[in-house]
C-alpha cells in the first residue's frame, strides 16, 4: 500500500494591503498646538468614530449610520424664564 501525501494545494501570497491607521489624525486641525476635530462623531459608535462627510449627508462607515445635512436647525428656542 502505497501511502499517498495529503493533498495541499499551495496558493500564492496574497498582498495585503497595509492598513492606513494614521488617516484618523488628518481629520483634526492642529490649531494653535490644539487638534480640534473637523469631523463629527457617531452618535452610535461613540467618540473616536468619525462621520464620513458626503455631500449632504454624513455618513457612518461602521454602523451605516447617516445623519442628513440641513441648511440649518430650525429649532425654535423657547427659553423658559423661571
Ligand atoms: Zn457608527
Amino acid at each position: 500500500m502505497g501511502k499517498k501525501g495529503p493533498k495541499v494545494v499551495k496558493k500564492g501570497k496574497k498582498k495585503r494591503k497595509p492598513k492606513k491607521s494614521s488617516e484618523r489624525w488628518k481629520k483634526y486641525k492642529i490649531d494653535g498646538g490644539k487638534a480640534q476635530p473637523t469631523a463629527k462623531f457617531c452618535p452610535r459608535c461613540g467618540p473616536g468614530i468619525f462621520l464620513a462627510e458626503s455631500k449632504n449627508r454624513w455618513f457612518c462607515g461602521r454602523c451605516h449610520y447617516t445623519e442628513f445635512k440641513s441648511r440649518e436647525q430650525k429649532e425654535e428656542k423657547t427659553e423658559e424664564k423661571k
